[in-house]
């Protein structure tokens, strides 16, 4: 994994350093101040335009290794947004390793205005996400070539922090891509196990089927068809920090891991099932998050988090439309599509987390899932951030500006009364009905729908801001966001891992 070492620009013209390459980011590298770099690229320019206007690989004796790469950030100062910085290490990350470079420099202008602040951690960040391999790739042989970044004039502690992020999108994005055998429910909670080994996450792990059909009979309802099959029988892994001071602020996260998802009854056809593997990432973001927790041991706030790893296979056993099952909380659902299941799943966790949050120290409850093909139309690459009641005014919009800052771009969506009656079962035979019978993004406010879902079958509905036990309460839909490229195939981001780290600082 690429490690990040804070590194003085005094070293950057020192004949005894190992560092082979060095990177540029800037509105204007023509403007940089160390002054024998300056005078290689203005010299460039005069026989080279496009120094200067965009990424140019040249040598230059006064850089290390010989090497320096001018990559050229282009700035709308009205509705840009930070992660244009990661788009450019990218590409320059990519040339640095394609050259032959292992131990790159990297340097970042500041930016002046306040959305562009994160810059060099975005861009830093933009790189490790670039030079990631698939587990299996890695398991084949296949190596990244680049082992660290130096980070130029950036403080060591930050350093230290973006490798433990890292650390964490590593592991978030192993366990959100590899397929769906070698990621299997037990194989999701066994990795887990590993990578937090030594961290000071407590690792715990329901797999008794008896409890599980009792405690968290929604998610297995989804989970009915995999039963059969021992290896895909579900599991509810709970990861939990505490710090060594005072407890402050609780952090309570449900994360949907559904290991593959093949619609079940309600089949995806017309070639929408491939990719489907990855529908595990919301629960692997926050298995991401623990990682980075454990590493860096924050003061002052407990994490709990349950991730339902859970198979939405199809067969003779499966659940299907119509029927009426009753959640943890004691919502009456009638099933509404199959397809629908991720809702169903965080359901269930979240009515034990509100369990968990009612002698907790001001907890906050989140939900994080690759839930609806609606977010996506609705919002593009912008994850909705979706709260009840109680996180309306203070929680949604910090959350979302420091989902902006730090270039995870966010949209506040609002759940309204017309969610709640839509999803109302009229007959009296159930109290809500999960979904529509169609896909969402065929359904008007069909994100929204499944969030008012949530809130009812939970038992959250009893915990809005006008209740004596108000909850704050915020439902994460990243099923735009979590791949970058192809959808099916393309490289997992652990949106919203660095949101939540920066979000948890802030509360302190
Ligand atoms: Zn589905």
């Amino acid at each position: 994994m690429p490690q990040f070492i804070s590194v003085s620009s005094d070293e950057l013209f020192a004949s005894s350093n190992d560092w082979d390459a060095l990177i540029i980011i800037s509105p204007d590298p023509l403007a940089v101040p160390f002054a024998a770099i300056r005078q290689a690229l203005q010299q460039q320019a005069a026989i080279d335009k496009r120094i200067g206007q965009q990424l140019v690989l040249s040598v230059c004796d006064s850089a290390p290794g010989n090497r320096l790469l001018s990559a050229v950030v282009q700035i709308d100062a009205e509705y840009g947004d930070v992660s244009v910085y990661a788009e450019v290490a990218q590409q320059a990350i990519a040339q640095a390793q394609a050259s032959g470079a292992k131990r790159p420099l990297l340097w970042v202008a500041a930016n002046p205005l306040p959305q562009f602040a994160m810059a060099l951690s975005v861009a830093a960040l933009g790189c490790a996400q670039q030079l990631w391999l698939p587990l299996e790739a890695r398991e084949a042989g296949h190596q990244v070539g680049i082992s660290c970044i130096g980070l130029v004039d950036v403080p060591d502690n930050i350093a230290v922090q973006l490798t433990a992020i890292e650390a964490g999108r590593i592991l978030a994005r192993d366990l959100c891509a590899t397929e769906p055998e070698r990621m299997a429910p037990y194989a999701f909670v066994d990795y887990c196990m590993k990578s937090l080994v030594e961290s000071d996450v407590d690792v715990s792990v329901l797999d008794d089927l008896d409890t599980l059909l009792a405690d968290y009979p929604l998610l297995c309802a989804v989970g009915r068809a995999s039963l059969q099959v021992e290896r895909h029988q579900p599991r509810v892994l709970q990861l939990e920090y505490l710090p060594e001071d005072e407890v402050k602020h609780t952090l309570l996260l449900a994360g949907k891991g559904v290991i593959f998802d093949t619609g079940g009854a309600s089949l995806k056809v017309g070639g929408g099932m491939s990719g489907m593997s990855r529908d595990k990432g919301g629960a692997a973001a926050i298995a991401g998050l623990m990682k980075t927790i454990g590493l860096l041991k924050p003061q002052g706030v407990r994490v709990v988090a349950q991730l339902g790893l859970v198979r939405n296979s199809i067969g003779s056993d499966a659940f299907v439309p119509d029927e009426i099952i009753t959640s943890h909380a004691g919502t009456r659902v009638r099933i509404g599509n199959t397809d629908a299941e991720g809702r169903l799943v965080l359901a269930d966790l979240l009515s034990h987390l509100r369990i968990l949050a009612s002698d907790a120290v001001n907890p906050q409850l989140f939900s994080v899932a690759t839930l609806t093909s609606h977010a996506a139309r609705a919002f593009g690459r912008h994850f909705a951030t979706v709260p009840n009641s109680v996180a309306l005014a203070n929680l949604a919009p910090s959350f979302s500006h420091q989902a902006n800052l730090q270039g995870e771009a966010a949209t506040v969506s609002a759940l309204s009364q017309e969610d709640f009656s839509i999803i109302t079962d009229t007959t009296l035979a159930a109290d809500v009905l999960s979904s529509m019978h169609l896909g969402s993004s065929m359904v008007t406010r069909g994100h929204q729908l499944a969030a008012a879902f949530i809130v009812s079958a939970s038992g959250l509905n009893r915990h809005g801001a006008q209740s004596p036990t108000p909850l704050p309460f915020m439902h994460l839909d990243i099923a735009g966001a979590a791949i970058e490229g192809d959808p099916r195939y393309g490289k997992p981001n652990a949106i919203p891992l660095v949101t939540f780290w920066h979000y948890l600082q802030q509360l302190i």
